[in-house]
């Protein structure tokens, strides 16, 4: 918690449409006759903030909010479905890709709360986030195909993200090209949580918010954890972004995470920073994730931390 640096300063400034152009115009054009800027459907920063202005508050509502927010947001009904395991419910998108092979990304945020306060930071940030993605690349000719997928009972120990990567086999693991995780933006500038991290997409991350003039830090949260890990211990390359400063703990899990807590310029900056690592990974050959992801991991502490929840 220490060691994440506030740099709150920063965050005037840079949410200039100009961001959203630079990665608009990077992405690929699809068949050569559409365009980026044709397709993409960019959320602005009033939108982003109008999702704030009724936060479901309580744990049982949040599964139909969150089919009703895809909705809203361009999603049929039938394509909103629900991964019912019994003990967890995961809300899931599928996108497929112009591919037509088996290259995946897996794009997630957490819909669970815990008891106390409104989950607002943690994480209707991620939901927000998540939805306003579907959104933007809904009817973009993406590459790889892409599963949007708001994760249950993140908080009691990532039980929704297991149950879905309970479900990879082995042989398809490598099918998964990334996995992008946004728990807990709207305090301050978008990181990475380098204990349930890839070095390989925080290094992508951290030369995208570069290249897009946007801030962008990492570091370990100790005794912190999000549903990238489970991904991580299935060998998929795994990143959670994340919008939290060192005061985190006094916001988090408690009466205080409710809307007015909310940065909506830090949801923004996480949104188009995902959007952009999107884009780029779909651009990516999978396999410059993987090289060298594990050399300097300690599994023990990996496994230690998994235990405890964001
Ligand atoms: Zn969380």
């Amino acid at each position: 918690m220490r060691n994440v640096h506030l740099r709150m300063g920063m965050l005037a400034g840079w949410l200039a449409c100009l961001v959203v152009a630079a990665w608009a115009q990077e992405a690929p054009a699809a068949n050569g006759t559409a365009t980026a800027a044709a397709t993409l459907r960019v959320s602005t920063l009033d939108e982003v903030k109008a999702e704030f202005d009724v936060v479901p508050c309580k744990n049982k509502e949040r599964l139909q909010a969150v089919k009703a927010l895809f909705e809203r947001l361009g999603a049929r009904p039938e394509d909103v479905t629900v991964a019912d395991f019994k003990h967890v419910q995961n809300v899931v998108l599928s996108k497929p890709g112009t591919n037509n092979n088996a290259e995946t990304i897996v794009i997630g945020a957490h819909y669970d709360k815990t008891a106390d306060g409104c989950g607002a930071v943690d994480n209707w940030t991620g939901i927000v986030t998540l939805a306003h993605l579907y959104r933007t690349f809904k009817d973009y000719p993406l590459r790889k195909n892409v599963v949007f997928v708001a994760f249950g009972r993140e908080e009691e120990g990532l039980i929704g993200s297991s149950a879905m990567t309970s479900k990879i086999k082995k042989e398809q693991a490598t099918d998964y090209c990334a996995m992008i995780n946004i728990d807990s933006l709207g305090i301050g500038v978008p990181q990475s949580l380098d204990n349930v991290s890839s070095p390989t997409l925080t290094k992508l991350t951290e030369a995208l918010a570069k290249e897009l003039e946007l801030p962008f830090a990492h570091a370990r949260i100790e005794k912190a954890s999000s549903d990238s890990a489970t991904f991580l211990q299935k060998k998929i390359p795994a990143i959670t972004i994340h919008g939290l400063t060192s005061e985190w703990p006094n916001i988090l899990h408690s009466k205080n995470d409710n809307p007015a807590k909310v940065n909506f310029s830090s949801v923004v900056a996480g949104y188009r920073l995902a959007a952009a690592l999107l884009a780029r990974v779909d651009e990516a050959d999978c396999q410059a994730f993987r090289e060298g992801k594990d050399k300097n991991k300690d599994k023990d502490k990996e496994s230690k931390e998994k235990k405890e929840s964001k």
